[in-house]
């Protein structure tokens, strides 16, 4: 099976995780702090917090942007269920902004008439969570415009994007936002296991992300409410958690990055080739905007109905029993039972819900060869044409 996606591990990876087992931290120690000023640096951005996941990033992130219960946060239903539970977890409202055809990320002119709406019910968002799906970033200005007229925060879900571009600025710069974060599952560009990382520019921000990923304890005698009673003093400032991301799966991002470039032309190759591949077929490539560069995560397209008779589900099953590993991203997040329990129903993001209907997302990895995409090709074709 052709998995539609894959880590890529080199033997200097296993040295830089093999060096911290055989070191005196294998938590807590330099290596964290070595792949946050990495990471930050690549994206220039001011600071970087590294976390356990993704959804704890997005998590401590959202609170920090002061979600709490009554406050509103609206994101993509296009997307993975962690961008919207971690608004849960805080007790906050959780509302979606539909999507556009084309990109799979979140509509300007839904967002502007959604904000319309809301002004006039006197429900605006708090926070905004734009998603950038498959790894190539929202209109970010457009959004940012928005927040400055309607008086929101912006956290990106840049999970997919690490190493895409905006404007010529790398994804993660926060120009255009408060926050952003990335993931660093195994699918995922860049990995660390298990992992996660949120980027800011904001001094205020960094200081409480770092507090709220360990238990809410700080020893910054700056900030200490009282006297410190000795060198073992310290103290808990607001509930937090243990987000912690270990110095071994550190040391394996640090290293991982130094190929991140590296990643990202392979698998813009490779989707160049995919869209070269593809013309002639009834499908429809993610349309990626000409002032940014995707990081291509996932390559998703969509099949048009009408052409082979075959629904996607066919298409998707025949693709399975040829041994091609694809997937689909995403079930929309307001048709999860959990959240119809919430009051969201099949009709309420019509975009994101044809969107679904219609996509699959081809296998694409770095370590993905010309010849098992032709093969990959070869197969959907005659899927198509027979
Ligand atoms: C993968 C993913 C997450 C969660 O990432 P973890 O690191 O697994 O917690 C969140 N949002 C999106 C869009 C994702 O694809």
């Amino acid at each position: 099976m052709i998995p539609y996606g894959r880590q890529n591990i080199s033997a200097e990876d296993i040295q830089a995780v093999v060096a911290v087992l055989r070191s005196d931290f294998l938590t807590q120690g330099p290596a964290i702090e070595r792949f946050e000023r990495k990471v930050a640096d690549y994206c220039g951005a001011r600071y970087a917090v590294a976390v356990s996941s993704a959804t704890a990033a997005l998590h401590i992130a959202s609170i920090a942007l002061g979600i709490r219960r009554g406050k509103r946060a609206w994101t993509s239903p296009m997307t993975f269920v962690a961008s919207s539970n971690s608004i849960l977890y805080s007790d906050g409202t959780v509302g979606f902004v539909d999507v556009e055809l084309e990109t799979g990320n979140m509509s300007i002119r839904s967002l502007r008439e959604s904000l319309e709406h809301a002004e006039a019910q006197g429900t605006l968002p708090d926070l905004v969570i734009p998603v950038h799906y498959s790894g190539q970033s929202c209109d970010m200005k457009e959004i940012s415009d928005l927040s400055v007229k309607y008086g929101f925060s912006i956290l990106e879900d840049a999970s997919h994007a690490i190493g895409g571009t905006y404007n010529g600025k790398p994804v993660g710069s926060c120009e255009f936002s408060d926050a952003a974060v990335f993931s660093f599952h195994p699918v995922k560009i860049v990995t660390t296991g298990e992992g996660g990382m949120i980027l800011t520019n904001r001094n205020d921000l960094h200081e409480i992300l770092i507090r709220l990923r360990s238990h809410g304890i700080t020893r910054n005698p700056e900030i200490l409410n009282n006297k410190s009673e000795g060198p073992w003093y310290y103290e808990q400032l607001e509930l937090g958690y243990n987000y912690r991301i270990t110095d071994l799966q550190a040391a394996l991002g640090e290293s991982q990055m130094n190929r991140l470039d590296e990643f990202i032309t392979r698998r813009n190759t490779l989707a160049a080739r995919y869209d070269f591949l593809l013309k002639d077929l009834p499908v429809y490539p993610v349309k990626v905007g000409s002032n940014r560069k995707s990081a291509y995560h996932l390559y998703p397209i969509r099949i048009s109905k009408d052409y082979s008779g075959k629904s996607r589900r066919e298409i998707f099953e025949e693709l399975r029993g040829s041994g091609i590993g694809v997937q689909i991203h995403y079930i929309p997040v307001h048709l999860q039972p959990y959240y119809q329990s919430m009051g969201f129903k099949a009709g309420d993001y019509p975009v994101a819900e044809r969107f679904y209907g219609s996509e699959i997302s081809l296998p694409m990895f770095y370590d993905l060869s010309d010849e098992d995409q032709d093969k990959v090709v070869g197969i959907l074709k005659g899927i198509l044409e027979r």
